[in-house]
């Protein structure tokens, strides 16, 4: 016996009130399954309201409705199909995504007019869906995120979008065509948001954009209401609110320099994203990479002079069109010198559209995935060695999830969420909750993850 659909925890519609603006691309939501499913849910629904679109209660107020399904078992199955063929009956445009999404023959032979069909976890892809489906229509000057962040779940970290678009040029990315050149949000109107988010009892806030380090530079750096357009201030301003602060996606300019001593002082995470892709300046060249000129090497050595304990994490492409042994080999030695904390790596793949399709000499799969082993391999020691040196060290975590036995999973602050790694507390986790920020004791050290007690 099943509870009714409104009273069924694992059947949620989005939940958000706020005022749509004329002319706002509006979606809907239904989410089925599991809370893992409904994690989903919030974030794709997060991104879409961070990219300017309202999200609609109901079908009748939805350019398109995205179903997320459930395909675990045969009833959740049959569920997932009748909540597609309702979406279609009340509204016609729906994507579906999810789990059942991993069989789509399954799903377009039941409702061929689905729009799309994407698999669990897919947040790009349903995007694109929607993106496709829905076309935004970015507006940078109203907020990007409600209140509270669009919220199926209570959440403890939430994103904060400070603007949209990217000024650059980068071969192999599509970005610019699709969002259009930078637009940065006022900073004061991103800290009334951000003051809302920590008012509403979020305990971490992590800055994105395409290039945060270039916040500001379109609306060149205005003041407004007391609050400065700039990375800089605006870094110290979010610092101000209690939260964490993490930033992601700076590119090494000199200026981000003076963001090192905001980090020395606690006002933001000691944490840089810095996207740094590759390290031989003829293959950065070729990818038309920011800030391609700069020694890399140097001020990373700057920066850990001022903040010794800053945790540094990257992204790499290996196997770029042209990319030579000998330039390959620069970058296996530049991250020994580098020894970056986190590090993440893809295979070059072409993306339709990208100018990086049409360069000569792209270099073989079985190439590009003998490299991608090399690099993880060198990137793992790397790791392993940094997560080493944090045993009986002393440090403070943040809680995530605490499992029915009792396990907490945190993260410390060298640990952005959903992309690095975790600390896990095993026993004396007690009267701990989600979102509460301990104190532990670092007893053992993986590849990638920490183990602590409780000090
Ligand atoms: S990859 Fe390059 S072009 Fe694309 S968003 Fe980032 S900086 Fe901009």
């Amino acid at each position: 016996m099943q509870n009714p659909p409104d009273l069924r925890p694992d059947l949620a519609r989005a939940r958000v009130s706020e005022t749509r603006h004329e002319g706002q691309p509006t979606i809907g939501m239904v989410s089925l399954g599991c809370p893992k499913a409904l994690v989903d849910s919030e974030r794709i629904l997060t991104r879409l309201r961070a990219e300017g679109y309202g999200i609609s209660p109901d079908y009748a107020g939805a350019d398109a409705v995205i179903v997320n399904t459930c395909g675990f078992l045969d009833s959740a199955k049959a569920e997932s199909l009748d909540a597609i063929g309702e979406a279609l009956a009340e509204n016609g445009r729906v994507i579906v995504t999810g789990c059942l999404g991993a069989e789509p023959d399954y799903i377009t032979g039941a409702h061929p007019k689905v729009l799309a069909v994407t698999g669990p976890h897919q947040y790009e892809q349903v995007l694109d869906a929607v993106h496709t489906a829905v076309p935004p229509a970015p507006d940078p000057f109203i907020d990007l995120l409600p209140a509270s962040g669009v919220s199926l779940t209570p959440r403890h970290y939430s994103y904060l979008k400070i603007s949209e678009g990217c000024n650059h040029k980068c071969r192999f990315c599509i970005i610019p065509d699709m969002r259009g050149r930078l637009a940065s949000r006022p900073a004061h109107a991103i800290l009334r948001e951000a003051e809302k988010l920590v008012d509403n009892g979020v305990k971490e806030l992590l800055v994105i954009s395409q290039d945060t380090s270039a916040y500001g530079v379109d609306i060149r750096h205005a003041e407004d209401r007391g609050h400065r357009a700039h990375i800089t201030d605006l870094a110290r301003d979010l610092g101000s609110l209690g939260a964490w602060v993490r930033l992601h996606y700076i590119y090494p300019y000199p200026h981000v320099r003076e963001l090192i001593p905001l980090m020395a002082d606690g006002l933001v995470l000691p944490y840089l994203d810095v996207p740094f892709q590759h390290a031989h300046p003829d293959t950065l060249k070729r990818m038309a990479r920011p800030a391609h000129a700069e020694k890399t090497l140097d001020r990373i050595a700057e920066w850990r002079g001022i903040c010794p304990d800053i945790t540094l994490r990257s992204t790499f492409i290996v196997g770029y069109p042209g990319e030579t042994e000998a330039e390959f080999q620069t970058l296996l030695d530049w991250l020994d010198e580098a020894q970056l904390d986190r590090v993440g790596c893809f295979q070059y793949e072409n993306v339709e559209g990208a100018r990086s399709n049409a360069l000569p000499d792209h270099v073989a799969p079985e190439l590009k995935q003998e490299r991608w082993d090399r690099f993880m391999e060198k990137a793992q020691a790397i790791s392993e060695a940094k997560l080493a040196a944090k045993v009986g060290r002393v440090m403070e975590a943040i809680v995530d999830d605490i499992d029915a036995d009792g396990i907490a999973t945190c993260r410390t602050k060298s640990d952005a969420p959903e992309i690095d790694g975790n600390l896990f507390i095993d026993d004396g986790t007690e009267g701990l909750a989600v979102g509460d920020i301990v104190t532990v004791e670092v007893d053992e050290a993986g590849e990638y993850d920490l183990w602590g007690r409780r000090v």
